[in-house]
């Protein structure tokens, strides 16, 4: 896909869509999907904000259970089944444990209803049901636990994915099929006429140059920026929304080799160490922000909660500081309540304001498909393409052939082969059609992984990838990777200066 900022000039668009988040994109995918004339601005790179910052996890959410928000956690397991069985190129099942430790401020019984509630709520959409677990069995498979006070546990299923690239393949998908999507595009103000917004002065930062898009209808999908935006159109009915802030650290090696599910001591909070890239993802944290959306610091007592709290179950792991490769903050869009953060409803909204901008609010990443078709039932009467069972995303789709013919045919390693399947689906063979044409692209970038020069270029001509970061953190990954000398980064600044026109 190519950004072409000229064809925002072919307006009125039936939907203009504000955000390139996980929402912003999936509302554009749906609505070019239902064949409506759709333009999707975002001011940074697509899922920049909170759509790469999440947990990474697609599941029902076992702590709603808690607050007894059934139908939330009914309706994201159904979407967790639709997930997995769409994009199973980006969204996995994950078996996770729960240890549980004596005086634990969630005993183990509790454990236990709460996944067999989660198991009934599944459905016929359960993944693997759950199983009781022996403290003795949870040593045997989580070596490096606390073995003291620990009374047993429970194991579980859910999903992990890939939150950037499940993002911009709902771009993509939307940009397939004739959407007109572009990326640092930021929309500055709004074209207002008889008290009607109907289209949106917008900047394009990289050709630096103002244009007017004209729509239909607009959907702002900006997440935490909502609050802010909203005063472009002075709109004080609408309900703000709360960020909270969630930190994730990634340290270097699998601390634990299942995912675990872990009640935090100091505020009974749950959090996860993750198996993440051969590494592994800790967090997060749950705090309210009233800084800018645009800067959101890592904090070090953030990082030090998270330390503290990995370690109390992981006592031999090396939680050094050293050992950190990354770590990532965002803003959780909730719609505003008060009390504690952990506490407030996951549950989106969708609100129409004075003027016509039909806002989105909260949600989850797990129901974006569901946020979407909300979303589409505001906008239009006609009925809609039933995404209900299965919604599949660029990269979606059966490989029907193997990896070691694959390899042959191109003189590449099998291993190479199979990852580029792993990651982008079906579409591994558009990144070996730049190979077809320059044998050098087959080439490893750096030592760190197994990411070839095709990447690099598939990226910058196909996945609108702008900037080194776009590159390396939202298309490739490699932020979340120990690479020990920088020179996967310098084979990227390289390639971006050849190919940028
Ligand atoms: C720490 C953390 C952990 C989470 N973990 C999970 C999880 O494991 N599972 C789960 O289901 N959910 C999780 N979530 C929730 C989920 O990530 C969010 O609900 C979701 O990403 C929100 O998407 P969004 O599109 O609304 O917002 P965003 O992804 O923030 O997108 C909004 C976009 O709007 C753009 N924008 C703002 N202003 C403008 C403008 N004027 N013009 C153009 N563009 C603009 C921004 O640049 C941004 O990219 C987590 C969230 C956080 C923060």
């Amino acid at each position: 896909m190519v950004r072409d900022i000229k064809k925002f000039s072919e307006g009125p668009f039936d939907v203009l869509v504000i955000g390139g988040g996980i929402n912003g994109a999936a509302i554009a995918h749906m609505a070019a999907l239902n064949g409506l004339r759709v333009a999707l601005l975002e001011k940074g790179d697509f899922a920049s904000g909170a759509s790469s910052k999440s947990t990474k996890l697609i599941h029902g959410g076992l702590r709603y259970l808690e607050n007894f928000e059934l139908d939330l956690v009914r309706e994201s397991l159904r979407e967790r089944y639709v997930q997995i069985k769409s994009a199973p190129h980006l969204v996995r099942p994950q078996r996770f444990i729960i240890p549980v430790y004596r005086g634990d401020k969630r005993p183990l019984w509790m454990m236990r209803i709460g996944v067999w509630l989660y198991d009934v709520l599944s459905g016929k959409y359960a993944i693997e049901k759950r199983r009781a677990l022996s403290a003795g069995e949870i040593c045997q498979m989580v070596p490096g636990i606390q073995r003291q006070g620990l009374i047993g546990g429970v194991e579980y299923s859910d999903a992990q994915m890939n939150d950037a690239r499940l993002c911009l393949e709902n771009v993509l998908s939307a940009a397939e099929k004739g959407a007109c999507v572009a990326n640092y595009v930021e929309v500055r103000s709004l074209i207002q006429e008889k008290g009607k917004t109907v289209g949106a002065h917008a900047f394009d930062g990289i050709g630096k140059m103002a244009f007017d898009v004209r729509a239909r209808n607009i959907v702002c999908a900006v997440g935490p920026w909502t609050n802010m935006f909203a005063k472009k159109e002075r709109a004080p009915s609408l309900p703000q929304v709360r960020p909270t802030k969630g930190v994730h650290m990634i340290v270097k090696g699998q601390l634990a080799n299942r995912a675990l599910l872990v009640t935090a001591q100091e505020d009974r909070r749950v959090f996860f160490v993750l198996p993440w890239a051969h590494h592994s993802l800790i967090g997060t944290t749950d705090t309210d922000f009233h800084g800018s959306p645009d800067e959101v610091p890592v904090d070090q007592e953030d990082v030090d909660y998270l330390i503290r709290e990995a370690k109390r179950v992981l006592p031999f792991a090396e939680l050094k500081r050293e050992n950190i490769i990354a770590t990532f903050a965002g803003l959780r869009p909730l719609v505003s309540k008060i009390g504690a953060p952990a506490k407030i409803s996951r549950k989106h909204v969708i609100k129409k304001s004075d003027s016509g901008i039909l806002y989105v609010m909260g949600g989850k990443y797990t129901t974006y498909r569901k946020i979407a078709e909300d979303v589409m039932r505001r906008l239009t009467q006609k009925p809609l393409l039933d995404t209900r069972e299965e919604f599949p995303v660029y990269g979606s789709g059966p490989i029907e052939e193997g990896a070691d013919d694959i390899a042959k045919k191109h003189e590449m390693d099998v291993s190479v082969i199979q990852g580029l399947m792993d990651f982008y689906g079906v579409r591994y063979k558009d990144v070996l059609g730049f190979i077809d044409k320059d044998r050098d692209l087959k080439q490893p970038i750096c030592s760190c992984s197994s990411v070839i020069r095709a990447q690099i270029v598939y990226a910058i001509e196909r996945e609108m990838a702008c900037t080194e970061d776009d590159i390396a953190m939202r298309r490739l990954m490699l932020g979340y990777i120990d690479c020990a000398d920088g020179q996967c980064r310098e084979m990227i600044r390289k390639i971006l200066k050849e190919r940028r026109v």
